[in-house]
């Protein structure tokens, strides 16, 4: 396998950009969908964080309520790090059991992390991918399309490493500035670039 980070800032691409690499033949692994899946009532992440923050963060339906966990954590530091403390260690288990499993095939896996640059170097990439686009384009996006608030986008924006620290990691930049079908192309480049880093191996 060959292992490929997919990070950018919030509301730069990363889904529009890991669902056209999933169509060339990627496995995507997203860690956000993950992070959903190890949230499902009855697990003991959810057991945990019910624990923690008490029973206003469950919604009618008995499904965790994640505007209430947003609204917990979003002015109060040590509620975020207690909320990580939970989620993080089950979702870096669940991605390592996934990469195991696919560690002997010859797929490209793409690891959809937000926080990829945050976190460090917590899962070795062979390269790392970065959607790069001007912050207020994605602020502007987000609202029109997904009924965000800006100063919601803003806040979160805030708590994510800057565009020029995401920049300064990236072994290569996806440009997401122009119109849908510049993105296709750019993702088209972006594919010679990871089947270029398959071609040492191949070579062998
Ligand atoms: P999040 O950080 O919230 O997970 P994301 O990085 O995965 O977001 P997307 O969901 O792919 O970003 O894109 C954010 C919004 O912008 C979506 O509504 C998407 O349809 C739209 N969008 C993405 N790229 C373009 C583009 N080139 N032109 C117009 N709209 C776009």
């Amino acid at each position: 396998m060959l292992v490929i980070g997919l990070t950018g800032g919030i509301g730069s691409g990363k889904s529009t950009v890991s669902a056209l690499l999933a169509a060339k033949g990627a496995v995507v692994v997203d860690a956000d969908a993950i992070v959903r899946d190890v949230q499902q009532p009855g697990t003991p992440v959810f057991d945990a964080m019910v624990e923690r923050f008490g029973p206003g963060i469950v919604a009618g339906d008995g499904a965790l309520d994640r505007a209430a966990v947003a609204e917990v954590v979003f002015n109060d530091a040590q509620a975020l790090a207690d909320l990580n403390a939970i989620v993080h260690p089950a979702v870096g288990a669940e991605i390592v059991r996934r990469m195991e499993q696919l560690a002997d095939t010859d797929e490209v896996v793409v690891l959809d992390v937000p926080l990829l640059v945050e976190s460090k170097n917590a899962y070795p990439v062979a390269g790392l991918l970065v959607v790069d686009v001007d912050p207020e384009l994605a602020i502007r996006r987000l609202v029109e399309h997904r009924g965000m608030s800006e100063g919601d986008v803003r806040a979160r924006m805030a708590r994510q490493a800057s565009r020029d620290e995401r920049l300064a990691r990236a072994d290569h930049v996806i440009d997401n500035s122009g119109t849908l079908d510049d993105l296709r192309a750019q993702v088209d480049v972006a594919w010679d670039w990871i089947e270029n880093l398959k071609a040492p191996s191949r070579d062998r």
